[in-house]
């Protein structure tokens, strides 16, 4: 049972994956997902978190996304990345780059589905770096990839690993946009969920000034 991913309804299976196969069936095309099949599974998943955070780009606010409890689960997983490998998939993709750690399994999973190659960059003294014989050639057409984009601060780092490269970025897909108003780049983003959250400076956190304990979910201080 744990590694199932959690039923929708006791003792039915997972209602999603059945809707979104049978809608597959019947339209011939990729599964489209409803905004309210995608939270359902976000929530299924126990990935919605409360609390007090401080995020890797630094900002701090009250509700935490936590894409390792979807991922978690390779159903899940899959049904969200054909999703998003649906809106790229005319497009010719050779490469899908995520930032470690959290895009990593989204990245492959994607690469999976649009038959290109997963490569994951991982800061290096805080620097995004391709390490491991990982390699971006001339020429190739790159999907950019993270699970949860906050300021987009992550994702715009990968761009010179790309362009240096003589890599051609394609697009960029995260399964979360926390805030579309401010998350901006120069080619095109897809996301699943896009929810404007409140989130602070440090010095403005109205949690900090109550005193309230933090939690550093992210991966910038991650060892290896
Ligand atoms: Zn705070």
């Amino acid at each position: 049972m744990s590694g199932t991913a959690p039923s929708l309804e006791k003792g039915r299976g997972c209602r999603i994956t059945e809707s979104v196969s049978k809608n597959t069936k019947k339209m011939g095309v990729t599964a489209v997902l409803s905004q309210e099949e995608i939270l359902k599974i976000f929530k299924n998943s126990g990935a919605l978190w409360e609390g007090h955070f401080v995020y890797t780009s630094g900002l701090h606010g009250n509700k935490y996304i936590q894409c390792a409890r979807v991922s978690q689960f390779p159903e899940y997983n899959e049904l969200l990345c054909k999703e998003l490998a649906g809106r790229y998939k005319e497009q010719d993709i050779d490469v899908v780059l995520g930032a470690a750690v959290g895009g990593i399994i989204i990245c492959y999973e994607l690469a999976r589905q649009l038959s290109a190659k997963s490569v994951f960059a991982e800061r290096v003294e805080g620097k995004m770096t391709l390490r491991r014989g990982l390699e971006i050639n001339e020429g190739e057409r790159v999907l950019l990839v993270e699970d949860v984009v906050t300021t987009g601060g992550t994702v715009k780092e990968l761009v010179p690993l790309v362009e240096s490269r003589g890599g051609i970025i394609v697009g960029g897909a995260a399964f979360v946009n926390r805030n579309p108003e401010r998350v901006k780049f120069d080619f095109p983003f897809e996301t699943l969920l896009s929810t404007v959250f409140s989130d602070y400076p440090p010095e403005e956190c109205p949690l900090c000034k109550e005193g309230i304990p933090f939690d550093r979910p992210g991966s910038r201080t991650l060892a290896k």
